[in-house]
């Protein structure tokens, strides 16, 4: 365990959903400072206001800060329930319908091994609340998902740290990207071939 980050290594628990969904959108916000205010934002920022509360003998937190010493992660949950028993099991709210979203799972796990830490005791599952639909989809916290977490956070730490951004790919991502005026993407991405752009894209060794 690595104690005493700096601020620079600390890694956003928002900044693993944007790297998952597209690495340079997560370069954009985290090293450029673009940010592009929408629904989901200001709906995030709705949900993060402090507050406890018991609801049906449920203990509810919102926007419980959440770090963990050994990742270097911080953030925000927008709910963690807290059953009789101990047990946490974050919430994240999310605009549109009731979809999977490895983006999303991965957010959450992030706040899960947070609370693990904090609490000392496994959070086994959690869920995403969707606005549109009001129906959560529950998430397990299975051993790929935790690897694939831990894998981001080293990723999205060696680019922070670089200061690189890497270069936009035209895809199918990019219509419904916040960040599609200051990207440009299909400006800029003739210069690479779309497969070695991709590769870039999503290569975690770089
Ligand atoms: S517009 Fe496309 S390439 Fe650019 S940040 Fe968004 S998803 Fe990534």
């Amino acid at each position: 365990m690595k104690e005493g980050w700096v601020e620079d290594e600390l890694v956003m628990i928002s900044a693993l959903q944007h790297y998952s969904y597209c690495p340079r959108q997560c370069a954009l916000i985290h090293v450029e400072q673009v940010f592009d205010e929408n629904l989901y934002t200001m709906r995030g920022k709705r949900a993060h206001d402090p507050e406890s509360a018991l609801e049906e003998g449920v203990r509810v937190e919102r926007g419980l800060s959440l770090f963990s010493e050994r990742l270097g992660l911080a953030g925000k949950a927008d709910v963690v329930e807290l059953a009789s028993d101990g047990t946490s099991y974050p919430v994240e709210y999310k605009s549109g319908p009731r979809r999977g979203s490895r983006h999303d799972d991965v957010q959450l796990c992030a706040q899960a091994l947070c609370l693990k830490e904090m609490m000392g005791q496994d959070v086994p599952r959690g869920a995403i609340y969707h606005y549109t639909s009001r129906r959560r989809r529950e998430v397990v916290f299975d051993g790929a998902l935790r690897f694939l977490t831990q894998e981001t956070v080293l990723a999205v730490r060696r680019m922070l740290l670089a200061g690189s951004v890497p270069p936009p790919v035209a895809g199918a991502r990019c219509p419904k990207c916040s960040l599609l005026d200051a990207c440009m993407p299909f400006a800029l991405a003739g210069a690479l071939g779309a497969e070695e752009a991709e590769a870039r894209l999503y290569d975690l060794r770089r």
